[in-house]
């Protein structure tokens, strides 16, 4: 059995970096990676069109400025395949391989109150010790597939966007569905639509969808970024994105100036579009002005009428979901191949062997891209059996959601750390950013607890009471809790309706870890079992 003094479960963009920052301060850490590989997300979602949002210069590390002043990013958007090589660089270069059991899965995680240590045993009969444990299991890494009636019985063949074949799927001759129009479709569709011979899109709830303009990235553009790379990073961590982040009202222009503006940014693209005013995302009026500017864009790119309107998101605020970041998306829906089946109006009804079956229509099909997404923030954790010091299980402890403090820790689970999960401003910020701050937090505390001889650390109930509480009452301030999101584990039949990250910003939020550690970790109960 291995004795370590950290467990770390992934190797994605957190566990590779919790592995070089706590071996970097003395201690024997080792992880277990699911995969063959390192790079998580990147690993798994080898789908065609798959890269990421934030922008390359920004979606990496800030750790080590040879790496950030070497690595050359190729696109404005980097495709997956370059985000993992840039991974599997990152394990290489800092010789990260050897601390890490690929093809090993975490099936339980115990804690032993007697000796204040982590128990974890793997798929493969494996068994580890620890006094910490931390958790970068990911909060997008457990895929989820439809509950659509008929769908086991389906003769062809079912993939998901997050687990998709290492060799690739040759789409060409073949009749192809794709489910869902969340991020993952809205990439996918354009380049499945390129090559298969017909397309059928099965959408459930339209996205809002703003184009990314990804263009090669010119050497100009990156010497200059990489020379003021201190000033760039040390901004990121206090919003997340740089972002042209307005701080106007969008009732405080006159609509041709609040319709030049939108356009501006159209035009430029990305992301950067939901921060043309200060208040889109807290009100309703606001929003409504950028959704109607997008619903103007489909109507303009998408000849036939009645596919540009059952491509118009209706019913939610733009950005409750998350904004989708396309290439050619509206566009496909002009071939000849594509169709677009709109599920609210004319639902599946069967799936039977090749053929998919709505109350309207019957469409042949040799394979079905699942884009489907995940059982988000809480699921990678749920997977595992994760036991405290009374015994309770984790997923008991959260059947009515997640509960911790900082959401870093949570009360009955002494020193295991979560990484980016619910209670932090996880998925809201460029995610990078906020896997950095984590890390380097949990390494200081654990560091923190050595100097001061403590073996046990744990949230006090009433701090992780008053966290919950923070947490609920900024995301109620937003329109954030107006859209059936998986945000709010609304995508999960039976999932309790939670608003899970923590809404106030990623300034904010490292302000408030700061404070706490620089308060000798109030909140936190620290013990000495020894
Ligand atoms: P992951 O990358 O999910 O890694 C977790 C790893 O843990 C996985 O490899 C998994 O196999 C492993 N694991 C889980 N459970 C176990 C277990 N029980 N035992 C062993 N191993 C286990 N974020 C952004 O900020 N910007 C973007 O542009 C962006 N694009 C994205 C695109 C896609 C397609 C997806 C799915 C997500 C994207 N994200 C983006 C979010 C992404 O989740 C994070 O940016 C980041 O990659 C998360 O890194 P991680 O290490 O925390 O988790
Ligand atoms: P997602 O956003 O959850 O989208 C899933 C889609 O599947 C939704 O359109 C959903 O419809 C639909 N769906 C689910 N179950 C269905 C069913 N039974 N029948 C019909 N439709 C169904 O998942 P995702 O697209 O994989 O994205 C997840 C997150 O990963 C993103 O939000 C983002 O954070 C990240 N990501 C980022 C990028 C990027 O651009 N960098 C790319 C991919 C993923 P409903 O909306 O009606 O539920």
């Amino acid at each position: 059995m291995r004795e370590l003094d950290v467990i770390v479960v992934g190797a994605g963009f957190a566990g590779l970096y919790a592995l070089h920052k706590l071996r970097g301060n003395g201690l024997a850490v080792h992880a277990f990676e699911a995969a063959d590989d390192v790079g998580g997300v990147w690993h798994w979602n080898r789908y065609p069109g798959a890269r990421c949002d934030v922008e390359s210069l920004q979606y990496s590390y800030s750790f080590d400025d040879a790496l950030q002043q070497e690595w050359v990013w190729s696109e404005r958007y980097a495709q997956q395949g370059e985000i993992l090589a840039y991974l599997q660089h990152v394990a290489d270069r800092f010789s990260l391989r050897p601390l890490i059991s690929f093809g090993t899965r975490v099936t339980s995680a115990h804690f032993d109150a007697a000796v204040d240590r982590w128990h974890v045993t793997t798929d493969l009969g494996e068994e580890a010790t620890a006094r910490f444990c931390v958790m970068a299991s990911g909060s997008l890494s457990a895929s989820r597939l439809p509950e659509i009636p008929g769908i086991e019985t389906f003769a062809g063949q079912i993939l998901h966007t997050g687990t998709w074949p290492p060799g690739g799927v040759d789409f060409a001759g073949k009749s192809v569905a794709v489910i869902g129009t969340g991020s993952s479709g809205v990439q996918a569709i354009p380049q499945i639509a390129r090559s298969a011979e017909q397309l059928v899109v099965l959408q459930r709830t339209p996205n809002f969808v703003v184009p990314a303009r990804n263009q090669p990235l010119s050497e100009e553009k990156q010497s200059a970024w990489k020379a003021a790379y201190a000033e760039y990073r040390a901004q990121a961590r206090q919003v997340g994105t740089l972002y042209d982040f307005n701080q106007t009202s969008a009732h405080a222009v006159s609509a041709q100036a609040r319709e030049a503006e939108y356009r501006r940014r159209w035009k430029l693209g990305g992301v950067n579009f939901v921060h043309a005013f200060n208040d889109i995302m807290t009100d309703p009026v606001a929003n409504q002005t950028a959704a109607d500017f997008v619903h103007a864009r489909i109507r303009e790119v998408v000849n036939d009428p009645v596919t540009a309107e059952k491509l118009c998101p209706r019913g939610y605020p733009l950005g409750a979901k998350r904004i989708c970041v396309g290439s050619d998306y509206y566009e496909t829906f002009n071939r000849i191949n594509v169709a677009l089946i709109d599920l609210q109006a004319t639902p599946v009804t069967a799936i039977e062997a090749k053929t998919i079956r709505t109350t309207e229509a019957v469409f042949a099909v040799d394979l079905i891209v699942c884009a489907t997404g995940y059982d988000a923030l809480t699921g990678a954790l749920a997977q595992i059996d994760i036991r405290g010091r009374s015994g309770t299980a984790l997923s008991a402890k959260w059947a009515d959601g997640p509960r911790n403090y900082l959401g870093l820790m949570t009360a009955d689970f002494p020193n295991m750390f979560i990484v980016t999960g619910p209670g932090s401003p996880s998925v809201l910020v460029n995610m990078v950013v906020g896997i950095e701050q984590h890390i380097d937090w949990i390494a200081a505390c654990i560091q923190h607890l050595g100097e001061a001889g403590a073996t046990r650390i744990e949230p006090e109930p009433e701090a992780e009471q008053a966290w919950v509480q923070q947490v609920n009452d900024a995301a109620a301030e937003t329109l954030f809790v107006q859209a059936n999101s998986w945000y709010l584990g609304a995508n999960i039949r039976g999932k309790p309706r939670v608003f899970m990250p923590f809404v106030g910003g990623i300034g904010r939020y490292r302000a408030i870890c700061d404070e706490v550690a620089a308060s000798g970790y109030a909140g936190f109960q620290l013990a000495n079992g020894d």
